[in-house]
């Protein structure tokens, strides 16, 4: 006779609070397997990296560290899922298995399409909650926000662990299979788990967010003065309800100012998702089809040289050096990469959207793709930004620190030659050791050119019928129903929001 059991069936959920599978596993009374499953197809997809997966067995370390104080376990194994499915099946007879919703890739998707029939074929109860506010099957936004507060405001469910009994499922425990490199951490990379993302949101709410306002835009301070949740949040070792709740205990909620700016960030997160559940296409396909003709050509070089950080562009290069190296970059120079990739070297940007994917510790798909057609304009609902990074350098790395740090071929190059090297005359070059040319590269694009260039071609896209109707479209779909005119978010915007978000004083 085959043991009952429960399976809780951890993915971007790496955590053991605010976790409605866990929370129903432990109102019945069978034992529970608490399961992750390292997928090879993930693994090697071609957006994975094994950054994302060092965090996420870190992130299971913590879990199992919590776990070994509450005499309960966690069993990881390696494969494919049916596969481990049908392993357990054969020690196991599977009541239910109790798992988030997973808003993601295709490949993710059609996993859980394929774990739902094995359920059905197999008389398995297979219960996939919501993940933060984001719902499922929505075809427009009616009512969305409010819902969207409400879910967030509701109290987090504490989990009883004396009415859970994890056991190990210990035949298809296959740590050993995991390839090593996964479980050596990195120094360079932030460090999975709970326990972290708590850590890290403590001392944002209590001494980092007042710099935050200053400090967003600039690739060296951002690191710092910007929260860093955002890897906590995409593999889920924070809840978006954690994240408000622990907003709405803390007494900087009282600098409205200050606050609501960066829950209008948070806020973007649960917007952004929740358009790729509604139009998950975006993932390989021009959200706007009024944009498929355009960037038809490929340069292998320019690409090449873009993923290098050898584009000749010193805050670019700087930029894409930094987040090879160590998983982040902000937000603005996050823009500025894919404006340079998809405007100045006028290249289609799937192939940049993997690329970067793989290259962001806090890779969230349901971001990504959205925020790269945004930036490159294959929406056609939004203004057409195409950052200069010369500007941005002035403005945002003034004294060239950042540069500096990560293009060490210009150290020793003052400003404000550095913003534009090319510029330097050969007696410089020498005496600041930077021959351009063969210490570091020359421009690899004119900018002005390329930049009037883009901007021509995708004005004139935007203005036809078929690009504004498309737009339509996409508006009626992904916009929220207060605010459909726009996807992008503005100054004015963000006013409104934050005056939704200081609903948040209810608590
Ligand atoms: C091309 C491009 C790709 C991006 N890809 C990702 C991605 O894969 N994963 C990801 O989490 N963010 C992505 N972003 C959004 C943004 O750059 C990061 O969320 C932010 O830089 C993370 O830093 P932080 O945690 O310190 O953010 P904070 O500024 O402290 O903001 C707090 C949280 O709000 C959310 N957030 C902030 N800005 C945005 C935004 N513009 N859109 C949506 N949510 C936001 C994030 O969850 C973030 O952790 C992308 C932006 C661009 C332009």
């Amino acid at each position: 006779m085959k043991q009952a059991v429960n399976i809780v069936w951890l993915k971007r959920d790496l955590r053991l609070t605010d976790h409605q599978p866990l929370f129903n596993a432990s109102l019945s009374p069978l034992p529970v397997i608490l399961l992750y499953v390292f997928e090879p197809s993930l693994i090697n997809a071609p957006d994975g990296d094994i950054r994302h997966w060092r965090f996420v067995w870190q992130s299971l370390m913590d879990i199992e560290q919590k776990l070994n104080h509450l005499n309960q376990h966690l069993t990881i194994t390696y494969g494919e899922v049916i596969p481990v499915l049908e392993e357990l099946q054969k020690e196991f007879k599977i009541v239910n298995i109790y798992a988030h919703q997973e808003i993601g890739v295709k490949i993710t998707f059609d996993r859980d399409k394929a774990v739902a029939s094995f359920c059905k074929q197999h008389h398995v109860k297979f219960t996939e909650f919501q993940r933060d506010a984001i719902q499922r099957g929505r075809k427009n936004r009616e009512q969305w926000d409010e819902q969207r507060l409400s879910y967030l405001q509701e109290p987090i469910s504490v989990i009883n662990w004396n009415r859970i009994k994890t056991i190990e499922a210990a035949k298809i425990n296959a740590r050993n299979l995991i390839p090593e490199e996964i479980k050596h951490s990195h120094p360079d990379f932030q460090i999975g788990g709970s326990t972290e993302a708590r850590k890290l949101l403590d001392s944002f709410l209590n001494e980092r967010i007042y710099q935050y306002m200053k400090q967003i835009s600039k690739p060296k301070q951002s690191r710092t003065g910007c929260s860093r949740l955002s890897p906590y949040l995409a593999w889920g070792n924070i809840s978006m309800r954690e994240v408000i709740h622990a907003i709405a205990n803390h007494p900087v909620k009282n600098n409205k100012r200050m606050v609501s700016f960066w829950m209008s960030r948070l806020q973007w997160h649960c917007h952004f998702i929740q358009k790729f559940e509604t139009a998950c296409e975006v993932e390989n396909q021009n959200l706007n089809k009024a944009f498929d003709d355009v960037r038809t050509e490929w340069n292998q070089t320019y690409f090449e040289a873009w993923c290098e950080g050898k584009t000749g562009y010193p805050l670019v290069d700087a930029c894409m050096r930094c987040v090879k190296r160590t998983g982040y970059i902000n937000f603005r120079m996050r823009a500025m990469l894919v404006s340079f990739l998809t405007h100045n070297l006028w290249l289609d940007w799937k192939k940049g959207a993997v690329f970067l994917a793989k290259q962001f510790l806090d890779y969230e798909p349901c971001i990504h793709y959205p925020q790269f057609q945004m930036q490159a304009g294959t929406m056609g609902v939004h203004i057409i930004r195409t950052y200069n990074p010369i500007k941005q350098s002035i403005d945002h790395d003034p004294d060239g620190a950042f540069i500096k740090e990560w293009i060490p071929e210009l150290s020793l190059v003052p400003t404000p030659a550095l913003f534009q090297p090319w510029l330097m005359t050969e007696i410089e070059q020498k005496m600041y050791k930077c021959v351009i040319g063969k210490d570091y590269p020359f421009p690899i694009v004119d900018l002005k050119l390329s930049a009037n260039h883009a901007s021509t071609h995708l004005w004139a896209v935007k203005k036809t019928k078929i690009a504004k109707e498309e737009g339509q479209l996409i508006l009626n779909k992904l916009s929220s129903r207060k605010n459909d005119q726009a996807l992008l978010p503005k100054t004015k915007r963000s006013t409104k929001n934050e005056k939704q978000d200081l609903n948040f004083k209810l608590f």
